[in-house]
């Protein structure tokens, strides 16, 4: 077991499941307490065996990031399971993807992105803003945007744009939480094999998804896509205080996929 985040109260939004799974396993490795706050309980509840069996201590809570009901209640059970009544890392990393140019993109495919991708995360800024503020301050707070936000990749509309609000609010609410210690940074990962990406292979190239993988390798400077592992090791620094001084940041974690052409 490590020691960068003991003691800490920790919650991982989608940690049932690829990046969130894996991130809510290292917290819990680096000694902190972490819920698993997901729609998937089957998915939660592995995780959180994940963690036991690894020594750690976690707990799994259902949870919608669409329904702010939801988000208030797995905080407040985060704090309970942590004993201090305190909440100090929030992770605010579900998300579903869709495919589809602006004229492929319906108002309700629309909406269900935005509400997932973009509201879910609101819900977790703003629930872990009020109970950072009213425990006195500190705290790390860490939203899932993606290297589409910073590059344009064709017939992601609503997905690039849930992506892109999520990092500009990231550095809106760092300039409003440094006065109480609360820092936000945005994670930016590129391609990394999780079921997400492997349900996108599935639906938009059966039959011909070594092909697709193969074109989608070529996109890293690396010629290979991240692991989940990748973004966890990210979200563990970020989270500790070993990233005291990093403030507003948007971390790319993507194989040199935004740095340039191989
Ligand atoms: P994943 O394997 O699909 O995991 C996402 C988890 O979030 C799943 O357990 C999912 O549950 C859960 N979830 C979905 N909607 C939810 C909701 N309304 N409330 C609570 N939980 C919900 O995806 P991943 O690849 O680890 O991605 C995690 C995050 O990283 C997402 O925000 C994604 O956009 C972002 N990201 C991923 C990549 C990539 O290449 N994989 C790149 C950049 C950014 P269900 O399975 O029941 O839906």
């Amino acid at each position: 077991m490590g020691v960068r985040l003991a003691g800490r109260v920790a919650v991982v939004t989608g940690g049932g499941s690829g990046i969130g799974r894996a991130s809510a396993v290292r917290f819990a490795a680096e000694g902190a307490v972490v819920t698993v706050a997901d729609l998937d309980e089957a998915g939660g509840r592995q995780t959180v065996e994940q963690i036991q069996a690894a020594g750690g201590r976690g707990q799994y809570v259902s949870t919608d990031v669409t329904r702010l009901d939801d988000v208030r209640a797995a905080f407040a059970d985060a704090a309970r399971l942590g004993g201090s009544g305190r909440l100090d890392v929030v992770f605010n990393n579900a998300g579903i993807g869709f495919v589809g140019a602006v004229d492929e993109t319906s108002p309700e495919d629309w909406e269900r992105v935005m509400a997932v991708n973009l509201r879910g995360v609101y819900h977790g800024c703003l629930c872990a803003v009020e109970r950072m503020k009213a425990q006195g301050g500190g705290g790390v707070i860490l939203n899932m945007s993606s290297a589409i936000a910073t590059m344009g990749l064709g017939r992601r509309a609503a997905y690039a744009a849930s992506k892109g609000a999520v990092y500009a609010l990231t550095r809106s609410m760092q300039v409003d939480c440094a006065p109480f210690g609360i820092r936000v940074n945005a994670l930016m990962p590129g391609t990394i094999l999780t079921p997400f990406v492997e349900g996108y292979l599935k639906r938009s190239f059966a039959g011909r998804e070594e092909e697709a993988l193969a074109s989608i390798r070529a996109r890293q400077l690396t010629g290979e896509l991240g692991t989940a592992e990748d973004v966890a090791s990210a979200a563990v620094f970020l989270a500790s205080d070993e990233a005291r001084f990093i403030m507003g940041a948007g971390l790319a974690v993507d194989g040199g996929l935004t740095t340039g052409k191989p």
